[in-house]
């Protein structure tokens, strides 16, 4: 098994076109997750490396913006061809490096394709407006510009999806890009660069290090964010990470997109069709491992209807498949790392001081070996919303908590710090209706008759609160990664000021 993996990446990364010299001898050991084998030591980038590497996307910069943004979506389109060349291996490398099973891994590359779709078709769409103006013979509109070098910060568990949302929309909006990936994660960001590596060269005249991957831990990360040089750092990760990078973004004035961690819900009403919600349920809460921005991590159920769903919502967790994504079939994979493990270990125990009754949970040791964290997934029926229950634990445990007043399930619901995604599950439309208002879900996301998790490029992608406040992907994101100018032209041969006022010499 340990050869397997080593054997395997090292054999996916020569196909996918990766310099050995990239991921040998280095300072930064990768890992699988799935056996807990290393799989790579790569050389890291220090703080100097990171500055030279920005200076190079300040040169890119200059040239890219004035190639005509429809011309700029070649580029993108082009990576998208190299994508669909490259799915199947970039799908498995996701699987061997965050764990995910192979369906999840390829899902992620349609993901990359589906933007890099989405984003030829913007690039011929970067409109602004041409506004009404109050002084005649004069003519007003807004102009979207290239805004300079973006830095992405990503995390492990979308290790490349998250990379193609900010770098497709960023090139054709004309701006180079610098991603500082997780440490977890460097293969598949270093397979990504060299599959982009080959759109550039098939696209010819692109200026040179328009994309560059630095890699490293935290200290790199630091670096892009503290740069003067980088307009925009678009970080994806943890709230914690979050709370240090914005104020040092800010403080630069500097231009920042966060995507934080997520304490996702669902509602399940009186009406709710209960086998579509137990499905949607089992998806939203146990799939990757709990491991998603947007896993479902409580869900409040109606008094009327607890008996008749959370009883074989917790069949469904004793019998579901935890096991080696990559020989199984096992809808469950591992945990990330030991970390990870004992931080869903504490959650429990603090779940049970608070009255909770866990369900699952326990590691399955037959599943791996000693080096890897597999968990059967934990269901936890609380009394109330309270301690652990208030905090994102990034692993597979779904608390469970009656209700009996909609309103008052909501103001629980948002009772919490993050504001990511939400679901509610009812076939009454008022009910429907209420929780997609104003007075309800107050995440970005929030769902009918669908779990928290499982996003689609087309509409924006981010959320509230502790969650950052950023938006990715679809919708009109893309207004984050330009800058505007308001434009007033006259053409008359008097000059009128604005509200009227004389000035007169
Ligand atoms: P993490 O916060 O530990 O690390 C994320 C990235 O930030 C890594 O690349 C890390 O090196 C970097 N980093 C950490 N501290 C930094 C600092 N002070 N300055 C600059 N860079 C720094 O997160 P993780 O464990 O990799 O990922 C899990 C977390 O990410 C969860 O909280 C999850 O909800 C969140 N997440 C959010 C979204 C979203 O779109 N909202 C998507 C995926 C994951």
């Amino acid at each position: 098994m340990t050869d397997t993996i080593a054997k395997d990446c090292t054999e996916l990364l020569a196909r996918l076109g990766v310099d050995a010299a990239l991921y040998t001898g280095g300072t930064l050991h990768s890992f699988s997750p799935v056996t807990g084998e290393r799989t790579a030591e790569l050389p890291e980038q220090d703080a100097a490396a990171v500055g030279a590497t920005i200076g190079r996307a300040a040169v890119a910069f200059r040239a890219w913006r004035d190639v005509p943004a429809p011309r700029r979506g070649e580029l993108v389109r082009l990576l998208g061809e190299e994508l669909r060349a490259s799915k199947a291996d970039l799908g498995r490398l996701v699987s061997i490096e965050a764990g995910k099973s192979p369906s999840e891994g390829a899902g992620e590359v349609q993901e990359m394709i589906d933007i890099c779709d989405f984003a030829v078709g913007l690039s011929r769409q970067l409109y602004g407006l041409t506004i009404a103006t109050e002084r005649p013979g004069h003519r007003m509109m807004e102009t979207w510009h290239p805004l300079g070098v973006v830095g992405v910060i990503s995390a492990f568990n979308f290790p490349v999806a998250v990379w193609s949302w900010n770098t497709a929309l960023a090139l054709v909006c004309g701006n180079p890009v610098v991603w500082k990936p997780s440490e977890k994660t460097p293969l598949t960001a270093l397979a990504s660069q060299a599959i982009l590596d080959r759109a550039l060269a098939r696209f010819g005249d692109a200026p040179a290090h328009l994309s560059q991957v630095i890699i490293g831990g935290r200290e790199a990360g630091e670096a892009l964010v503290e740069d003067p040089r980088v307009a925009l750092v678009s970080a994806t990760g943890s709230t914690r990470m979050g709370r240090q990078v914005g104020p040092k973004v800010a403080a630069r004035f500097g231009r920042s997109i966060l995507e934080l961690g997520g304490n996702n819900a669902g509602i399940v009403c009186p009406s709710a069709d209960l086998d579509m919600a137990l499905r949607a349920i089992a998806f939203g809460a146990m799939g990757t491992a709990g491991q998603r921005c947007t896993t479902m991590r409580r869900l409040f159920v109606h008094d009327s209807v607890y008996d008749a769903l959370v009883p074989r919502l917790i069949k469904a967790y004793g019998s579901v498949s935890v096991g080696n994504p990559l020989t199984t079939q096992a809808l469950v994979g591992p945990l990330v790392d030991k970390a990870a493990f004992d931080a869903m270990q504490s959650a429990l125990a603090a779940a049970k001081t608070a009255g909770g009754t866990v369900h699952g949970g326990a590691r399955v040791a037959e599943a791996g070996p000693e080096a890897a964290f597999y968990v059967k997934p934990a269901l936890v029926e609380m009394p109330s919303q309270t301690g652990p229950v208030f905090e994102e634990t990034f692993a597979p445990i779904l608390y469970v908590m009656r209700y009996t007043d909609l309103a008052a399930a909501i103001e629980d619901h948002n009772a919490v710090g993050a504001g990511l995604s939400s679901s509610i599950f009812t076939t009454d439309l008022r009910e429907s209706e209420l929780f997609l208002s104003a007075a309800g879900s107050d995440c970005g996301i929030a769902n009918v008759n669908i779990g928290t998790s499982g996003a689609e490029i087309g509409g924006a992608f981010g959320g509230e609160k502790e969650t950052g406040g950023g938006r990715e992907s679809g919708s009109d994101a893309w207004k984050g990664y330009m800058r505007r100018a308001t434009n007033t032209i006259n053409y008359s041969r008097a000059l009128p000021l604005a509200q009227g006022v004389v000035f007169d010499i």
